[in-house]
């Protein structure tokens, strides 16, 4: 089905944002020493080419250019990886939360139409746009909906309400399905937290919590065993610390 596909698509930009952050910390750590490397080779190989009474002049020169090229190709690879994660950074626009919403929604219609999910958009037509990342904010809502539509049974329902006030944006998604003991709720911002053991990842909220945070938002949760869940995310007019 196409929005099992979807879902497997967000599972994996899941894995590559966290993947690609641990990459560029990676790479970043060890340009520095590179740059160590490079410099004391290129010294090394002054000092010989002064020299007329080294032994083995040639073949030290030979070596250190190969060294040195070495050293490049390891540059050239921490460079890859950087720009990799660069991709991952927040873009900034004036964006609607209702837009993203409908989009996001959108994606799920199917598996909820499917199962006889009743999902209802309750959405405040006055949200005052806010600066935030379109794809970012996607990735959040996709992450948190499809965790509500694995804790529904079919023919639960899914409440999504959007209010707007001078500050900012609030977004409620509300479910019925099994909900969380408080020793759940207390780790499923963690990472690789899941009780889904083999189909789970255990990365959604987290990644979604680091997203919100970058974003200058908030989130919360509400929940009780065999009753449902409420997720409460606060998005302000504009980010206060720009990632
Ligand atoms: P995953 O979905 O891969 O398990 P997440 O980080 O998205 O990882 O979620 C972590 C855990 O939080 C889930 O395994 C589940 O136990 C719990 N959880 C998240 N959302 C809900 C929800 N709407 N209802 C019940 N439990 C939830
Ligand atoms: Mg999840």
């Amino acid at each position: 089905r196409r929005s099992s596909d979807l879902l497997r698509q967000v599972e994996h930009s899941q894995k590559l944002s966290s993947i690609g952050r641990l990459a560029a910390g990676v790479a970043h750590e060890i340009n520095n020493p590179l740059a160590v490397i490079n410099e004391k080779t290129g010294l090394m190989r002054d000092l010989i080419g002064l020299r007329d009474d080294f032994p083995d002049k040639e073949r030290f020169l030979l070596l250190i250019d190969s060294v040195l090229k070495t050293v490049m190709r390891c540059r050239d690879i921490t460079r890859r990886m950087l720009g990799f994660a660069r991709r991952l950074d927040v873009t900034l626009e004036e964006i609607n939360i209702n837009d993203v919403i409908n989009e996001t929604s959108g994606f799920l219609n199917q598996e909820a139409l499917h199962r006889k999910i009743d999902l209802t958009l309750d959405l405040d037509a006055d949200v005052t746009g806010i600066v935030s990342d379109r794809g970012q904010l996607q990735q959040v809502f996709l992450n948190i909906l499809n965790n509500a539509l694995a804790a529904v049974p079919d023919g639960g329902h899914i409440d999504i309400v959007t209010r707007g006030d001078a500050e900012g944006v609030s977004v409620i998604v509300r479910d019925n399905g099994c909900g969380m003991s408080k020793d759940t709720m207390a780790c499923i911002f963690e990472p690789f937290f899941t009780t889904k053991k083999t189909k789970g990842t255990g990365l959604g909220l987290s990644i979604t919590y680091g997203i919100v945070k970058r974003l200058g938002g908030e989130i919360g949760v509400e929940s009780e065993l065999d009753k449902g869940t409420a997720f409460t995310l606060r998005f302000p007019k504009h980010p206060k610390h720009e990632a």
